[in-house]
């Protein structure tokens, strides 16, 4: 589903970063896993390219077959619609628009008319136990619900994938095992490859496989065995 071939990013500037230095990865379908290292290490850069959010400047990546380099930025968004929802620490919910109207906002991108998206919102908030919160703005809601409405906003346009940037770092501990529930489920009831990018151990001893990030290259399976 995903594959990564030797990719290298640096963020220009005075003093250019070379963050990603050879990063291979493989993910396949249906995979539950989390991306894991020290702050700094390039786990959101490799999120963002993941994501189609962000470009690199060498090596290769293959989304579900298709060579994700040098997109424009049509494309980039078709892709990036079509495929992948996203999820984020801060939740990054819209104030001032309730839980449904979050939730429905991809639809909306997509021309969706307003009847049909609200319909379809309620749905996955009703599936996520949050239908009485429906009406709720996000100011009302506890952390734990902000995720979730988060995560039904990612599942409203039914993406193969999910992309969670540090999901459960403004939840506390029982909270956060609530979300990795919820993430579960999204994986083993629906099939979703979902990639987790955490601080948590407790988060990652949940998802199927962890892999490990350091200064820019992934440590291969053996270096953490021999670690243990
Ligand atoms: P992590 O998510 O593992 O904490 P990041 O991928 O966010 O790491 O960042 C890796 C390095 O790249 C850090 O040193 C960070 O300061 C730097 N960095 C991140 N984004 C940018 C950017 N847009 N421009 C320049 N440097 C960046
Ligand atoms: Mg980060």
């Amino acid at each position: 589903m995903i594959r990564l071939t030797e990719i290298n990013k640096t963020y220009p500037g005075a003093v250019p970063l070379h963050v990603l230095k050879g990063i291979n990865l493989h993910v396949e379908r249906g995979e539950l896993v989390s991306i894991m290292g020290a702050s700094g290490s390039g786990k959101s850069t490799l999120l963002n390219i993941l994501g189609i959010l962000d470009n690199y400047d060498s090596g290769e990546y293959l989304l579900d077959g298709t060579l994700i380099k040098d997109l424009s930025e049509n494309k980039g968004a078709e892709y990036r619609n079509r495929m992948i929802g996203f999820v984020f620490q801060s939740f990054n919910l819209i104030n001032y628009k309730n839980a449904v109207e979050n939730v429905a906002l991809p639809l909306f991108y997509q021309g969706v008319s307003r009847r049909k998206r609200n319909m379809l919102a309620m749905e996955q908030l009703e599936k996520m136990g949050l239908a009485d919160r429906a009406h709720h703005l996000p100011g009302e809601l506890s952390g734990g619900q902000k995720q979730r409405v988060a995560i039904a906003r990612a599942m409203i346009t039914n993406p193969s994938i999910i992309l969670a940037d540090e999901p459960t770092g403004a939840l506390d501990s029982s909270t956060s095992r609530d979300v990795m529930a919820l993430f579960r489920q999204l994986n083993r009831q629906e099939g979703k490859t979902i990639v987790i990018v955490t601080h948590d151990p407790g988060v990652g001893r949940q998802c199927d496989r962890v892999i490990r990030i350091s200064d820019g290259l992934i440590i291969p399976d053996e270096s953490i065995k021999t670690d243990n």
